[in-house]
């Protein structure tokens, strides 16, 4: 985004309404907007004494897995932005006032790549899930809770775990002369 309009007109201001192709890394190992989709950005930038201030909105669609059952999610997700890009010389004076300090380019231009990113990852759900009850996994087997909340693993008593086997034997043993 070129910023020179503005430098050369304090106080003027211009709209910026584009569909961007999402870079990469925006997101976490988890969930993201996945790279060259859509990344609608809807920013107005003033010019400012100190600088250029955009501030406006971006919006994706978020894509990934639910960190429990592991099954694929997505959801929009829309972020606000209103950042200063403090105009090159300005920028050792603003740094002072404030940690966060972004500037415009020495060619006039601001790079907005690293703020929407920013913004966006950290809007991103720390533990993200298909559903806020989701069961998620049997952390012994795997088995999808899902589908039975009974699901569980007996826990055996060792002096019981041999008894166990051979009813299981003996089960299997039922099974076989059944099915034949
Ligand atoms: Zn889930
Ligand atoms: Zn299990």
């Amino acid at each position: 985004m070129n910023v020179k309009e503005l430098r050369d007109s304090p106080g003027s201001s211009e709209t910026v309404r584009r569909t961007a192709d999402a870079p990469e890394g925006f997101g976490t190992p988890l969930v993201g907007i996945e790279e060259h989709s859509e990344l609608d950005v809807e920013l107005r930038f003033d010019s400012v004494h100190e600088g250029v201030l955009a501030s406006g909105t971006a919006a994706g669609l978020v894509q990934g897995q639910c960190g429990r059952c592991l099954d694929a999610i997505s959801f929009p997700l829309t972020v606000d932005v209103t950042q200063l890009f403090a105009w090159p010389e300005n920028v050792q004076e603003a740094a002072e006032d404030e940690d966060e300090t972004r500037a415009v380019d020495s060619d006039l231009t601001v790079n907005l790549e690293p703020v929407l990113r920013d913004l966006m990852v950290s809007a991103l759900p720390f533990a993200p899930v298909c559903r806020d009850d989701c069961p998620g996994l049997c952390s012994q087997c795997g088995f999808r809770m899902e589908e039975d909340l009974e699901h569980e693993h007996e826990q055996l008593d060792p002096r019981w775990a041999e008894l166990a086997g051979l009813a299981e034997q003996l089960n299997e043993a039922d099974d076989d002369r059944s099915s034949a």
